[in-house]
């Protein structure tokens, strides 16, 4: 997968060369640019804002610099690319969204700062590529490489050969609609609380179903709306009893 990160603070993505991240890259698993937009200014103060029309606070990131920007770095590669633009006015990320994401060739995010992006770049781009204005949560961030950053550990995590174990994945949290339930490692006792029995019972059908229990009260108790989503015949006869 082709990964590029179109922002006006090069430095705030480094953390892709880290860890996870930064082992997909050495392995070729992804490839990663990212991209200063005021390479793509035209006058002496690399100018990517101006004040908003109708008025108000704040400024607007400029349609023309954002324009040739991604028309240069979208037209890079072969594949035709989908747009990410993180923004709070976005439709929710998900994991949902990781996984349809994670079947792409190719992804850029486009980092807005200030009130946003002018909203023709974003309407311009559609014409020619898939394009999702996503949120990270119901919350204000000063600009969008966090998001960003966030969004693509989600996908690239799923991408063949990233993960040490690919079962991590399809046993996380929302694989099956609920949220994981609690973990435990060494040692057997911890400041007297001792690890469940039936987790060293070696009994795996008993195993099993605690876990499945554990995932469906942690879920009922911190994400109720969850439960209620669950498509129809997902909860099994023991399922309801809980
Ligand atoms: N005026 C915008 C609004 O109220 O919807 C907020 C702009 S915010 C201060 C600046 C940038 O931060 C956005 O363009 C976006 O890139 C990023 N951002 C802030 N919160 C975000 C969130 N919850 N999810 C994704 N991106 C976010």
């Amino acid at each position: 997968m082709r990964i590029d990160v179109i922002t006006i603070f090069p430095d705030y993505l480094n953390p892709l060369r880290e860890a996870l991240l930064g082992k997909a890259i050495e392995r070729e698993r992804i490839s990663v640019g990212v991209h200063d937009l005021r390479d793509w200014t035209h006058d002496v103060h690399r100018a990517v804002d101006d004040s908003p029309y109708g008025g108000g606070p704040g400024m607007v990131m400029k349609p023309d610099v954002w324009g040739e920007a991604l028309d240069e770095v979208g037209a890079a590669q072969e594949a035709t690319p989908r747009l990410i633009v993180p923004t709070p006015a976005g439709r929710p990320f998900d994991q949902k969204t990781a996984v349809r994401w994670s079947q792409d060739p190719w992804l850029i995010f486009a980092c807005g700062r200030y009130e946003g992006i002018d909203q023709r770049v974003i309407d311009d781009a559609a014409t020619r590529m898939p394009v999702d204005e996503v949120s990270i949560g119901d919350y204000v961030l000063v600009g969008g490489e966090v998001a960003a950053l966030t969004m693509i550990e989600a996908v690239v995590r799923l991408l063949p050969g990233v993960l040490g174990n690919p079962l991590s994945a399809e046993q996380d949290s929302f694989s099956d609609g609920l949220l994981e339930g609690p973990c435990y490692t060494r040692p057997e006792v911890w400041r007297d609380r001792p690890v469940p029995d039936v987790l060293r019972s070696g009994n795996h059908a008993a195993i099993a179903r605690w876990r499945r229990d554990q995932a469906l009260e942690r879920t009922y108790h911190r994400r109720p709306e969850l439960l209620s989503a669950l498509p129809e015949g997902d909860l099994d006869k023991a399922d309801r009893k809980q």
